[in-house]
C-alpha cells in the first residue's frame, strides 16, 4: 500500500497521502479496529526487528519495543556499546551483518545528524529514524500530530508554539515539517540564541514569550539540549525558568490556560514547573500513550507497502 520509504529519515519521506494513511492507522490500532500480532514479510514470516539507540533514551526506545511486540514481530535490541561498533566497525556494515541474520528493520538513533541519508541509494535494511543528532525526529512529530488530532486542540487554523531551545531541537524541526501541512501554524520562541536564523516563510519567529502565549492554542515546551551546546553561557535553570518557563500562574495571567505538550524527558524547574505537569493542562502522558499506536502503524506501513 502507498509504497512507503525503506528509509524513514525526515517528515518529507512521507507524501501527504501516506501521513494520513499514518494517522488512520494509529486511530484504528487505538480504537482495537484491528487485530494486534499480525505483520508479516512477503515470505509469511514474521519480521525480525531491532533497535540500535547509539544515543540515550528511554520512551522512544521503549515505545518501539512494545510496539514492534504488539506487532507480534521478534524483537532484539543492539546494545552499540556492547557491540563491534565499539571496535570500529562502520554502521554500514553493521547493518549489513544484522540484515543477513535475517533482521527486516532497524530502528536507530545517532547523534550524528543527517547520518541515515547514507543508506537511501541501497538501504541494507528498513530503517526509521529514531533521532539523528540536530537533524530530526520524524516519529515524534508523528505521534504528536497524532495526540493533536485525538485530543481535538487541532490541527486546522489553530496555533502552536514551540517554546524553547528550537535550534538544537530535532523534535522541532520535524514538527515545522509536518504540521504546516496539516493546516497549523508554527510559532518558535525562546531566547535569541535558541532560535534558528533560517526559518521557512510560514514559520513565525519571537523571543518574547508573552506574544507567543497569546497568540496560541498549544503549547510545546522543549528542553534545553545541554549536550549540543559549545558555548558555556547558557542561562540559569533559575533565569530560564523565569523568562521561558511555563507555569499556571503565568498562564493565568495571560488568561491563556493552554494544553501543554512535551516530547519528554521535561526538565520540572526549567521549561515547565511541576504544578504545570501534574495539571489537566499537561498532555505529555497522552504523548506517551499514543506513541505506541502511532510507532505501530508506522512499522506495520512500511513492512506492508
Ligand atoms: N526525546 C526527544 C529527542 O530525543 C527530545 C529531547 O531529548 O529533548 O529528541
Amino acid at each position: 500500500m502507498r509504497n512507503f520509504p525503506t528509509v524513514l529519515e525526515n517528515i518529507s519521506d512521507l507524501n501527504f497521502d501516506q501521513l494520513q494513511s499514518l494517522i488512520l492507522l494509529s486511530k484504528k490500532f487505538k480504537n482495537g479496529d484491528i487485530p494486534l500480532g499480525h505483520i508479516e514479510m512477503s515470505t509469511g514470516e514474521s519480521p525480525i526487528i531491532a533497535t540500535s539507540f547509539l544515543e540515550t533514551s528511554t520512551r522512544t526506545k521503549h515505545s518501539f519495543a512494545i510496539a514492534i511486540k504488539r506487532l507480534g514481530a521478534m524483537y532484539i535490541d543492539f546494545n552499540a556499546e556492547a557491540s563491534s561498533l565499539k571496535k570500529g566497525e562502520s554502521l554500514e556494515e553493521t547493518l549489513l551483518t544484522l540484515s543477513h541474520q535475517g533482521v527486516g528493520m532497524c530502528i536507530i538513533r545517532t547523534s550524528v545528524s543527517h547520518q541515515l541519508a547514507e543508506f537511501k541509494a541501497n538501504p541494507p535494511l528498513k530503517i526509521i529514524n529514531g533521532g539523528d543528532g540536530v537533524n530530526e525526529h520524524p516519529t515524534q512529530a508523528l505521534l504528536d500530530l497524532f495526540t493533536i488530532l485525538e485530543c481535538k486542540h487541532g490541527p486546522k487554523n489553530k496555533t502552536i508554539a514551540i517554546i524553547g531551545d528550537c535550534i538544537h531541537s530535532r523534535v522541532g524541526h520535524s514538527l515545522c515539517s509536518l504540521l504546516p501541512q496539516f493546516g497549523m501554524k508554527v510559532i518558535l520562541c525562546g531566547p535569541e540564541e535558541f532560535l534558528p536564523k533560517n526559518i521557512p516563510n510560514n514559520i513565525e519567529v519571537t523571543n518574547k514569550l508573552e506574544e507567543a502565549i497569546l497568540k496560541s492554542d498549544i503549547l510545546y515546551l522543549l528542553r534545553i539540549q545541554k549536550e549540543r551546546h559549545q558555548s558555556k553561557s547558557l542561562p540559569s535553570d533559575e533565569e530560564y525558568h523565569q523568562q521561558y518557563g511555563i507555569n499556571l500562574e503565568k498562564l493565568k495571567r495571560f488568561s491563556k490556560l493552554l494544553p501543554i505538550y512535551h516530547p519528554g524527558p521535561a526538565n520540572i524547574g526549567v521549561e515547565i514547573s511541576m504544578e504545570a505537569l501534574k495539571s489537566p493542562y499537561y498532555f505529555g502522558y497522552e504523548q506517551v500513550k499514543n506513541s505506541i499506536f502511532m510507532r505501530m502503524a508506522i512499522i506495520k506501513s512500511m513492512f506492508h507497502s
